[in-house]
């Protein structure tokens, strides 16, 4: 049977739910009239989230692995799944339960309609700390202020997408890769559904601050030049006020109005300038280190093994 939808799931680790969420999500596909697959990429994991699955492959012949062979990061995961699938359209769906399966089918049922990306909209987030909801409410409202693209807010990866977006994805060779921004970037008709965001089913996050960081500065610098353009309005700004300095400077000389010899003013000043330039560096450093990682040109990922696809061997669909 023709395929009609591609389920993606990155997994990181996700032993404890992996079983149960993919009980959930064949109870929903098999609603689905038309035939369906679930791709399972796992990415990197070190418990048995790989055995379950594969386990799972060998009694159920739409469920389908992929193995990275190691820890390539959630949206690169989230692009192999893409690379793989062959439906008529595509949804990724994180792996651990906090977006609902069932929302699925109202997804597709706005595809039918004739939209070509269709997101989850968070209208709440449970079981989430209230620093992870603050700092998301925040980067989300900071990267639209920051860029021209649309990218909606308070949405995930958690979405549908046509076979059309999804050939533009793969089309797209970036490495540091913002999914949710590039199919934003991609355009199309584009709707959403809204959804109350669940807690974990299980297991813990798998993005510890260091990840949340990488992930919010990949966005941003994917999506925007702006950071390099408040770095020269801030060096602008400072050397004109160190230059009016100068001569306020020169001119208390020049008259002898009581220079001071001020230790703690100029170890302040001293401080607060090279401060400012060094974080103006690391702005420029982010960029920089991108344009070094397209330069090198190294494959996105590297598949260690696949399992239940038809064509057996690590290539994704042409
Ligand atoms: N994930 C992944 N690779 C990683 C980190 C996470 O594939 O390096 C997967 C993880 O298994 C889950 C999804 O990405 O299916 C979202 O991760 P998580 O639920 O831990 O993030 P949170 O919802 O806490 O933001
Ligand atoms: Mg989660």
């Amino acid at each position: 049977m023709e395929i009609c939808c591609s389920v993606v799931v990155p997994m990181f680790n996700e032993e404890e739910v992996i079983e149960y969420t993919y009980y959930r999500l064949k109870q929903v596909m098999d609603c689905v009239e038309e035939g369906y697959e679930i791709i399972f990429v796992n990415d990197g994991s070190r418990d048995r989230t790989a055995q379950i699955v594969q386990d799972i492959c060998k009694k159920d012949s739409n469920v389908k692995l992929i193995q990275f062979s190691r820890n390539f990061g959630h949206q690169v995961a989230i692009s192999a799944g893409m690379d793989y699938a062959s439906g008529g359209c595509v949804v990724i769906i994180d792996a651990d339960l906090q977006d609902p399966p069932e929302l699925i089918l109202e997804m597709l049922s706005k595809w039918k309609e004739g939209y070509e990306v269709v997101y989850g909209k968070r209208l709440k987030r449970k079981g989430e700390s209230m620093f992870k909801k603050i700092t998301a409410l925040l980067f989300y409202r900071l990267l639209g202020s920051m860029t021209q693209v649309n990218i909606p807010l308070d949405t995930g990866d958690f979405r549908l997408i046509d076979r059309k977006v999804c050939d533009v994805m793969k089309s797209l060779k970036e490495k540091n890769r913002f999914v949710r921004g590039l199919v934003g970037w991609a355009g199309f008709r584009q709707t959403s559904v809204e959804y109350v965001r669940d807690e974990r089913y299980a297991g813990v996050t798998k993005y510890p601050l260091r990840k949340m960081i990488s992930f919010a500065v990949d966005g941003i610098t994917s999506f925007s030049h702006k950071p390099l353009k408040i770095a020269s309005y801030i060096g602008v700004t400072l050397s004109l006020s160190s230059f009016i300095y100068l001569f306020v400077v020169l001119f208390q000389k020049w008259f002898e109005l009581g220079t001071i010899p001020g230790w703690a003013s100029i170890v302040a000043i001293n401080l607060f300038f090279n401060g400012i330039v060094l974080m103006l560096l690391g702005v420029m450093g982010e960029y920089i280190g991108r344009i070094y990682d397209e330069s090198k040109d190294r494959p996105l990922y590297i598949v260690q093994d696949t399992t239940g696809f038809q064509r057996e061997g690590a290539h994704p669909v042409a």
